[in-house]
């Protein structure tokens, strides 16, 4: 009797649907205003943010990251040629690319600029003087003199310490959802055997207490440190390393794990039902949607009525707008009345379109690019949500 193979039918091929890929950058800005993050991420309005702070705090990022290198290479630093690399630098932003999902390609991310070119291309801004009297110029000025030479300092006060990791990339996995980034900078004691996570910040004043006790941003770099180093728990000594204030801020007080990852479910949950409620605050001047903002680009605009009409030093409070959020129902008489006003045509068909709350949401992370080890593009963005995110 010859052997014959039953035939066994095969089982249909069930595509399972892609997950989105988040950053933290992208859920802070959720939390700053759900309608900006649906404009951005569901509606895929992504208009390039080159502003001072993006630029300035790129430049500032690829100094650190050169330094950290010869710090952990043990080499030693050549100051004088940093210092040259920090006037003249120019490598030119690239036409971002996007792939399927609409993530960057890597390499297709901005430029880096050194401070010769950055007074041309934001020359009102770069020597605008903010409250404590200091501008842009002055503080890369400053840095140049003294604050160079931080890092080096600093681990050499410190011999427990050690850098383990500078721009480290990472993907983890938070009940269900992946999240992508890079980290700054790992340090590693060895008197306590604990891992510290730093960021740097190109802001010219220290976090207020009330935005150190929960950050977000160290609750998920923690997972990552965890996954990255198989840990058992999750480190919890995070710093701020503020450059143009000399400084590091502790950040994070006791059960800021568990605190952030109450803060992580409710972020996924108002996503995933398309909660998208708009926010308005002093920070929609810096949003690329509110006509308040002074450098709007021409992308951003017809697509947020409902923005802040505060600005630095107006009269007007955070909470005054020319259209208040009546609900969904409202949104689509809302936003053709402002078309109107905005001298477009009334009932865009997309307009109509862009609101159907049943749509799949599909959108891009926005992430850190990685730098090169040549002159890199920006880490994180201008992130006018939180502060500047550098
Ligand atoms: S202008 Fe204000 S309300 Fe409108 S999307 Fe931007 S942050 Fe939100």
């Amino acid at each position: 009797m010859p052997n014959i193979t039953p035939f066994v039918p095969k089982e249909p091929l069930v595509k399972q649907p892609k997950k989105t890929r988040y950053s933290y950058s992208r859920l802070d800005k959720y939390t700053e205003c759900g309608y900006r993050y649906k404009l951005v991420y569901e509606d895929k309005n992504y208009i390039s943010e080159a502003g001072v702070a993006a630029a300035v705090g790129t430049l500032i990022h690829y100094i650190e990251e050169s330094i950290a290198n010869k710090i952990i290479a043990g080499e030693e630093i050549d100051y004088d040629a940093l210092r040259k690399e920090m006037y003249e630098i120019d490598i030119p932003e690239k036409e971002p690319e996007y792939d399927a999902d609409g993530n960057k390609k890597k390499g297709s991310e901005g430029g880096i600029y050194g401070v010769n070119r950055l007074q041309k291309m934001f020359q009102e801004e770069f020597f605008e003087l903010d409250n404590n009297g200091t501008s842009y110029f002055t503080k890369c000025e400053e840095y140049r003199e003294r604050g160079i030479y931080r890092l080096e300092n600093y681990m050499k006060a410190h011999p427990e310490l050690s850098i383990v990791a500078v721009e480290k990339e990472f993907t983890v996995e938070y009940k269900g959802n992946i999240i992508h980034g890079y980290i700054d900078r790992i340090l590693f004691d060895s008197s306590t055997r604990e891992y510290i996570i730093e960021d740097i910040k190109t802001k010219g004043k220290p976090f207020p207490e009330d935005k150190l006790k929960t950050p977000l941003q160290f609750v998920v770099y923690s997972l990552a440190v965890a996954k990255l180093y198989g840990l058992y728990g999750y480190p919890t000594r995070f710093n701020y390393d503020l450059p143009f204030c000399d400084m590091r801020q502790a950040a994070g007080t006791p059960g800021v794990m568990n605190r952030g990852f109450k803060k992580m479910d409710s972020i996924f949950a108002g996503i995933k039902a398309k909660d998208f409620v708009p926010h308005p605050s002093p920070l929609c001047h810096w949003c690329e949607f509110s006509p308040t903002n002074p450098n709007q680009p021409p992308k951003g605009k017809g697509l947020c009525p409902y923005y802040s009409l505060w600005s630095p030093g107006g009269s007007h409070k955070a909470w005054e707008c020319d259209h208040k959020w009546e609900g969904n129902e409202a949104h689509e008489a809302i936003m053709e009345q402002f078309r109107v006003e905005c001298g477009e045509p009334a009932t865009p068909a997309q307009v109509v379109h862009d609101f159907d709350f049943s749509d799949e949401a599909e959108p891009p992370a926005e992430e850190k690019p990685k730098p090169a080890k040549k002159p890199k593009q920006p880490i994180g963005g201008r992130d006018p949500f939180g502060g500047l995110d550098f």
